[in-house]
């Protein structure tokens, strides 16, 4: 069974955007395969909680047949992992359905001004890396009243202290040029990004220790802050553009983009949102521009995959490695293979390969905030399925899912740390 929608009427309604996601619609089978890659569907058991029935509300939405705040109760649990499109066999592209979908529902849904200002306050914040260090000093003064603010305020309002690093990496983002060891053979921008620069700055550190000795050098532009794709992927076009229109003027300006191989990204939320700059701008003037920066982006792991270089020297000690596949690396940019191949090379490493990879932990940019209450479902099944393997460490690609995987071992009493893995490529490799 296949569902056509009328393409002229949603064109009024949506512009460019329209006829992608009239396609996404249109190409669904209702085969049903995707259920059991759907987190929602694997903990809510509900048809209009999984990717099939979320497709069937949106287009009832989008023809008017349907009120769109009952829709919003099914959508709004949508992580936006994208684990539905690495398992449909028909090729449907859902995230340029709910993209759109969310932005169309952003300008004509009811919110409290409470969930205004608090949606706001927390784009806002993560988005600024001066804001959020405030906001994780006031953190982490309320941090010792944690359990009666819990029962005190609302699962969203409490959900943030629960997040916070346990301890301050004081360390601080390097901006600048960083010369390759050797002979150089590749030259690349290297974003710094907005909320991970504050959380844990060392993965920064690594990525370009990691790089520079395999012959890249480094451009870590100054100004650059956030390039939207938390905003985007939370439904807030409007301040993903904003962000976005700031970075892809960083680029044009002294012709950096031109000037570089590549433009990499360290995490993967933020590489998934800049290859989506199409999306974002589309029919927009801006959008070819957008494009062409969306061209360049690489995830750092796919980026080194792609080098050869010497095999590290072994590890002292045997070292077993839990990789955790980032939704918006395996599922958004469809790479699992080349962060295994980095890690695998290391002599004295097991990569250890958890069960349900493909189901996501529950931070997924802001929803572990917004959606507290599944999102710790999610991220205590996640944490026990990583144990399960008996690993020394666990590797990840995103900060996101880092913090909210630190946070539910922490809940579980584990001290197994979680480690970017550049981290741990950076450490195998030995100091410079
Ligand atoms: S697997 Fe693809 S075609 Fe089948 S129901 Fe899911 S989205 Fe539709
Ligand atoms: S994006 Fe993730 S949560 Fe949303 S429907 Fe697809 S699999 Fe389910």
């Amino acid at each position: 069974m296949q569902h056509a929608i009328e393409l002229d009427a949603l064109r009024t309604k949506i512009g460019a955007a329209a006829a992608p996601m009239a396609e996404a619609v249109s190409a669904c089978v209702h085969c049903g395969f995707c259920l059991p890659a759907c987190p929602t569907y694997v903990e809510l058991g509900e048809e209009m909680d999984s990717p099939r029935g979320r497709i069937v509300l949106m287009k009832e939405v989008l023809e008017g047949n349907l009120d769109l705040e009952e829709a919003l109760g099914h959508i709004d649990p949508c992580l936006g992992c994208m684990s539905c499109v690495t398992a449909c066999p028909s090729g449907v592209e859902y995230g340029e359905l709910l993209m759109p979908f969310r932005e169309l529902a952003e300008g004509s849904r009811r919110r409290s001004l409470l969930d205004r200002l608090w949606r706001g306050l927390m784009l806002d914040s993560l988005a600024s890396p001066s804001r959020l260090r405030w906001m994780l000093r006031l953190g982490r003064l309320a941090a010792p009243f944690r359990g009666s603010l819990r029962a005190l305020l609302p699962a969203r309002l409490s959900a943030p202290l629960d997040l916070l690093p346990r301890s301050a990496d004081r360390a601080e983002v390097q901006f600048g040029t960083f010369p390759a060891v050797g002979e150089r053979r590749a030259r690349v921008a290297l974003l710094a990004g907005c909320a991970q620069q504050v959380l844990a700055p060392r993965i920064h550190q690594a990525t370009i220790e990691v790089l520079t000795r395999r012959g890249v050098e480094v451009v870590v532009p100054r100004e650059e802050a956030c390039c939207g794709s938390l905003a985007f992927h939370a439904g807030d076009a409007r301040r993903a553009r904003a962000s976005a229109g700031a970075l892809m003027q960083i680029f044009r300006s002294g012709g950096l983009l031109a000037d570089v191989d590549a433009v990499l990204t360290n995490a993967a939320g933020c590489g998934s949102g800049l290859k989506e700059y199409g999306l974002l701008f589309a029919g927009r003037p801006e959008e070819e521009a957008a494009r062409t920066l969306a061209a360049k982006v690489r995830d750092v792991s796919t980026f080194l995959a792609t080098l050869e270089s010497e095999a590290p020297p072994p590890l002292p000690e045997p070292l077993r490695v839990a990789y955790h596949d980032a939704c918006h690396l395996a599922h958004a940019q469809s790479e699992r293979a080349a962060p295994r191949r980095l890690l695998a090379r290391v002599p004295n490493l097991t990569l250890v390969e958890p069960r349900d990879w493909q189901i996501c932990c529950g931070s997924a940019g802001i929803y572990n905030l917004e959606e507290p209450e599944l999102a710790t479902r999610l991220g205590r099944r996640k944490a026990e399925t990583l144990l399960e393997g008996e690993p020394d460490v666990i590797a990840t690609g995103n900060i996101g899912c880092l913090t909210q995987i630190e946070s539910h071992l922490r809940r579980l009493g584990s001290g197994v740390p979680v480690r970017h893995t550049m981290e741990i490529l950076a450490s195998a490799q030995g100091p410079s």
